[in-house]
């Protein structure tokens, strides 16, 4: 071997052992870079934990807050319908002591509860209750100028018909706006117990918003002896006539039919000897009538029935829960 190829050797030698050193170095450099991207990862992800765990416990406690607030309005709820159950029954006290202050003077004869009214004492005075269902209609109006003409007041038992602000004026005119239903289909209203007072609360929430008053005077659609509500629900109408009492209500029957919804155009001179058949012999009496934009004999008879029932020495007042009671005997 040469002196040259000694010193050649070398020389790669070197620069082998050079290059091997970049290489280390430039691994070392690699290595601690990645530790410290790894290291800097891990603490921000126990840091996303601690937010997490913090964010689940801010959850709880809102779920805890809301069953809270939940729990608060459902007492705000009960005590509301009970301060108004209280109400109703003082307004029903204060009008029982009113009554009966009043009857101090000439005593009107009562029925009592559960029969139908078929007083015949002609002694005291004798009251006629004119009472319309089915309104308001396109005849509202003409039936309320009859009644001021006559100096009549009476009942309207109103559905949730698309005239229902007509009761702003029957309630101004001094005359008695009671409830018979938001929507007059038996197959609805008859279904259960729990559907016929849905349907009576909506219309007596449109009652209220239009004259401010919650009525407790009720109708039931075809009376409380219809039988067709059997075909829906066996039994409906015992339970509901318990029922609607228990919840402060008074329905009303009527013991003299004009029978002026017994087929359609029924003429002016039957309603007219109807009523006047019906009568006889009776202090109380309450007149099924109708107020639907086919009844025109209805309107068309009510001057002359007025007339006639004036004649008789009866006078026309508006039902009031304290009015003598007209039930039927049940039949479902
Ligand atoms: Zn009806």
């Amino acid at each position: 071997m040469s002196a040259n190829q000694g010193l050649f050797k070398n020389k790669i030698f070197l620069i082998t052992l050079s290059f091997l050193l970049v290489i280390i170095l430039a691994a070392g450099i690699f290595g601690m870079e990645y530790s410290s991207v790894v290291s800097e990862n891990n603490s921000k992800n126990s840091q996303i934990n601690a937010l997490e765990s913090e964010l689940n416990d801010l959850s709880s406690k809102n779920a805890e807050n809301e069953s809270k607030i939940s729990n608060q309005q459902k007492e705000r709820d009960e005590l509301n319908s009970k301060i108004k159950q209280l109400e109703d029954e003082v307004s029903r006290i204060k009008l029982l002591k009113a009554q009966k202050s009043s009857s101090a003077k000439p005593s009107t004869s009562k029925t009592p509860s559960g029969t139908s009214n078929n007083n015949s004492s002609t002694s005291g005075p004798k009251v006629c209750y004119l009472t319309f269902d089915d309104g308001p209609s396109d005849n509202t109006l003409k039936i309320l100028d009859i009644l001021k003409k006559a100096n009549a007041k009476a009942t309207f038992f109103v559905v949730g018909t698309s005239k229902l602000d007509y009761i702003k004026r029957i309630h101004a005119e001094g005359h008695t706006v009671a409830l018979h239903a938001n929507n007059h289909d038996y197959s609805k209203i008859y279904k259960s117990e729990q559907a016929y007072f849905d349907d009576l609360t909506k219309l007596s929430n449109k009652v209220k918003n239009l004259i401010g008053i919650e009525s407790k005077i009720i109708r039931f659609p075809g009376g409380s002896s219809n039988a067709v509500s059997r075909k829906y629900n066996k039994g409906i109408m015992t339970r509901l006539t318990k029922q609607v009492q228990q919840k402060g209500y008074v329905y009303v029957d009527w013991n003299v039919d004009s029978t002026d919804a017994s087929g359609n155009n029924i003429s002016k001179a039957r309603i007219l000897s109807s009523v006047k058949n019906n009568c006889k012999g009776k202090s109380n009496i309450c007149i099924l009538m109708h107020d639907t934009a086919a009844k025109k004999t209805t309107v068309d008879a009510l001057p002359e029935m007025i007339s006639y029932l004036k004649a008789q020495g009866y006078r026309f007042d508006a039902l009031t829960t304290s009015s003598p009671i007209f039930h039927h005997g049940l039949n479902n």
